[in-house]
């Protein structure tokens, strides 16, 4: 029986929300086999049972790019607002 996206999880998950090397998808079922099995990925996983119930199940990610990084307005700083250089 085809299994959806839903019920799906992307192995491992970084807690730390870092990109893992390898990743692939499996079920909840395999998920909790490797757990019992000690796979050495579950650990850091956001997926780890001790995790989830501490802070429930990680969002599934969505396809919407997020920005790399923030671009601010560029400030311009009078030379009066700057502090005093001082001798050490
Ligand atoms: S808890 Fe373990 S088996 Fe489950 S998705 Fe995370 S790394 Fe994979």
């Amino acid at each position: 029986m085809p299994v959806s996206d839903s019920q799906t999880r992307v192995c491992p998950t970084r807690i730390d929300h870092a990109p893992a090397l390898f990743t692939h998808k499996v079920n909840e079922g395999t998920c909790q086999d490797r757990q019992r099995g000690r796979y050495h990925k579950c650990y850091t996983c956001a997926y780890n049972n001790a995790y989830v119930a501490a802070r429930g199940l990680p969002e599934v990610a969505t396809r919407e790019p997020k920005p790399v990084v923030e671009v601010k307005e560029p400030r311009t700083v009078r030379v009066s607002e700057l502090l005093p250089l001082r001798a050490i």
